[in-house]
């Protein structure tokens, strides 16, 4: 073992505090727990500046230690003006570039005016880490010690630095991987949320399939149950015209059961022989060309059943609207019905035609809201409108005569504000010239349209116009019969004044004859013979009245008045027939504006019947009651009641139909004429049966018919439905 010499005291001292500063140099890594470069070098270079007395100290780090480089400057104040860190830098650049391994450990260089020492320690094995660069103004720097020193801080600088960079590295993994993680998680969390979207989507888009799945098959059902429901027959083929469907109207239809016609040829199946060549040759030109002659049309056509019986169907083809070989849906409905309804129908309205033509009725509609007019075959004819035309009322008001025009107008103006029903009569005037009456009559259906009828009653007006005359004709023959009846109490009536004046002309001569003559006895009697001539007169008066022809007159009568003058010209007869007459004339009968000889005709006819109908009746009295009264509503009633036989109730409808009579020598038509004459003075006359035996026949009129004239009882009137009924 060496034995080391003695030390001086200073060399101790030295040493002593070299190992101080070894041992703070050393302890300096338990300060840098931190692990940031810059505190390392700060406290390392406070600690070598405090340990060297140096005058400048550097230290320049790579960026392989922090993120970028790092150079940091201390400089001694007691030294004057030295260079700064970086011109000592830039100076010693050149080296520093160089391999740092080659680096002089100590430098030696004239900055300023005096004498730098420069020692480079290189940090890192390599200098990877970057330099130190101390320098100190004196020539022996560095000392063994200091050099010492320096290089043990520099290995600590190094480890700490690298410790810093380990722990930088460290945390910039870490931070990037935390970094990451975030990101990761960022990235991972959108991804669930786009996952959860989707799986949302997915969620919906499976319900939405659920859904139209559900209704698919719910469209199914449905559809299959209006196949199997449908009235029609529904058959569908494929490519090949096979029967691939075949519902029960189908099965029903043609008698085949669905089993048995699947896969068939559908041209064998329904198609009658004589058509199936036809059918294939059109199924095949559509395959080949794609020109189909009865796609989505409606046809008729034949069809047969299972037992061989053809009948009438329409049929329509539709293709279905499926990818892949074409298929086909048939639609076939048996029209056996409707042909036969249809040929019904046209039979109808021909019949409808021929009877509208016979009957000369043509009917028609108007709708209101539109003025649609519709007109039957007839109707044209009537009007003598061409077909064609369009029918407008400006039209049709061209036919109507010019007179009746306004009462056209009229009648529409009205039809279309009140809607209620229409009964009209109007006459034409043709483009010939002629002239037609129509009677009109129209229902309102549903309140927006009219049905309505039109009947040419040219012909009836005339005949009608024909029967008043014959009417007016028999009304006379009647009278004239009556005065048949008549004559022997006409006789009797005048032949009574006739003796009476004969006996008084004799009384008269022989008391003139006497001596002296009786003149005031021959002044009575021939007074008397004038009262009885007067009497003849009157007779024949009343009787010529009554069965002259001449013109009714219409006046204000006593009705009272011509029934006692009537009652007067029948007494022999009744006298004769053994009737016991009793009147019961109403003193407050009001005056009757009426034809006074058409009244006394009725009254006779009625008094001669009631007569009449006693003749036969030999177990009672003869009792006959004519009475006048005033009866409601400003009108006079006259009734006769006689006891004779009646009439059967199922006669009471017949008695006043002409030619009704139940009498050998009768002609009946008193009643008849009798009951026109009280209608045309707005009257009533009917017959009921007495409680008793017997009928009692009455009439009622108003005492002032409202427009009555004289042309009223005499002319024909516009007939009217009540007429018909
Ligand atoms: P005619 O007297 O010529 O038969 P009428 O028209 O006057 O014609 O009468 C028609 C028929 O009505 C009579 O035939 C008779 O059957 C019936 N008839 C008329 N008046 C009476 C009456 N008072 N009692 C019963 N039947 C009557």
């Amino acid at each position: 073992m060496e034995v080391l010499p003695e030390l001086a005291t200073g060399d101790v001292k030295h040493l002593q505090r070299c190992i101080n500063d070894l041992v703070s140099l050393l302890a300096l890594p338990a300060v840098w727990s931190g692990g940031d470069p810059s505190q390392v070098l700060h406290t390392l270079m406070d600690a070598l500046m405090r340990m060297l007395r140096l005058d400048l100290i550097s230290v320049r780090l790579t960026n392989s230690v922090g993120e970028t480089p790092l150079e940091i400057v201390r400089s001694a104040e007691r030294r004057g003006p030295m260079p700064s860190a970086h011109e000592i830098c830039e100076a010693l650049n050149q080296c520093l570039i160089n391999d740092s391994r080659k680096w002089p450990p100590l430098l030696r260089s004239l900055m300023g005016n005096g004498d730098v020492s420069i020692v480079l320690l290189p940090l890192g094995l390599q200098g990877e880490l970057g330099v130190i660069v101390a320098a100190a103004e004196r020539a022996d720097f560095p000392q063994q010690t200091e050099a010492l020193l320096l290089s043990v801080a520099a290995n600590q600088a190094s480890i700490g630095l690298q410790e810093a960079r380990l722990l930088s590295h460290q945390k910039r993994v870490a931070s990037e991987l935390d970094q990451r993680v975030v990101q990761r998680t960022a990235e991972l969390a959108a991804a669930n949320q786009e996952l959860k979207k989707e799986l949302d989507e997915r969620r919906l888009i499976e319900e939405k399939l659920g859904q139209e799945e559900r209704e698919l098959k719910r469209s199914e059902v449905r559809k299959a149950a209006i196949v199997d429901s449908a009235l029609d027959c529904i058959v569908t083929i494929d490519h090949e015209g096979r029967i691939t469907e075949f519902n029960p109207a189908a099965e029903h239809t043609f008698g085949y059961r669905r089993d048995e016609v699947l896969g068939r040829h559908l041209a064998d199946v329904i198609i009658p022989p004589s058509l199936r060549e036809k059918h294939r040759e059109g199924f095949a030109h559509y395959l080949a060309t794609g020109e189909a002659r009865v796609l989505g049309k409606r046809l008729e056509m034949t069809a047969v059943r299972a037992n061989g019986s053809e009948f009438p169907v329409e049929l329509a083809i539709t293709r279905i609207p499926l990818e892949g070989p074409p298929s086909f849906t048939g639609y076939l409905r048996d029209i056996t019905e409707r042909k036969r309804a249809r040929q019904e129908l046209l039979r109808s309205e021909a019949f409808l035609a021929e009877a509208q033509h016979l009957s000369r009725i043509g009917s028609f509609s108007w709708r209101i809201q539109t003025d649609e007019i519709t007109w039957s075959e007839q109707l044209y004819r009537i009007f003598q409108i061409d077909r064609d035309a369009q029918l407008t009322f400006e039209l049709i008001g061209t036919r109507i005569h010019p007179e009746d025009l306004s009462i056209f107008q009229e009648h529409i103006g009205r039809s279309r504000r009140e809607r209620s029903d229409v009964q009209i009569e109007l006459r034409l005037q043709l483009p010939d010239g002629a002239v037609k009456y129509v009677h009109v009559a129209a229902h309102i259906r549903g309140g927006h349209e009219y049905i309505g009828a039109v009947q040419d009653v040219t012909e009836r007006r005339s005949s009608e116009e024909a029967l008043s005359k014959a009417r007016s004709e028999l009304a006379h023959v009647a009278r004239v019969t009556s005065l048949g009846v008549l004559t022997a109490s006409v006789a009797h009536e005048v032949n009574q004044p006739l003796s009476g004046i004969v006996t008084n002309a004799s009384t008269c001569l022989r008391m003139l004859a006497a001596d002296p003559p009786n003149v005031d006895g021959a002044r009575e009697t021939a007074r008397r013979t004038i009262r009885d001539g007067n009497r003849a007169s009157e007779v024949v008066t009343r009787l010529r009245a009554l069965y002259a022809k001449k013109d009714p007159t219409i006046e204000s009568m006593d009705l009272n008045e011509a029934t006692r003058e009537v009652i007067a010209l029948s007494l022999s007869d009744l006298q004769r027939n053994r009737v016991t007459l009793r009147q019961e004339l109403a003193d407050d009968l009001p005056v009757v504006t009426a034809d006074r000889v058409q009244l006394q005709q009725v009254i006779l006819n009625l008094l001669r019947n009631a007569s009449e109908a006693m003749s036969v009746v030999d177990d009672r009295p003869r009792d006959l009651l004519i009475r006048t009264e005033p009866d409601e509503n400003d009108r006079v009633r006259l009734s006769v009641r006689d006891a004779g036989i009646g009439f059967e109730p199922q006669a009471a409808g017949k008695l006043f139909e002409a030619f009704y009579t139940t009498k050998n020598e009768g002609m009946g038509i008193g009643l008849s004429v009798s009951r026109s004459i009280i209608e045309r003075h707005h009257g009533r006359l009917w017959a009921s049966p007495n409680d008793g035996p017997g009928v009692t026949f009455s009439f009622s009129i108003p005492c002032k018919p409202e427009g009555l004239t004289s042309d009223d009882t005499h002319a024909s009137r516009i007939p009217s439905v009540s007429d018909a009924a």
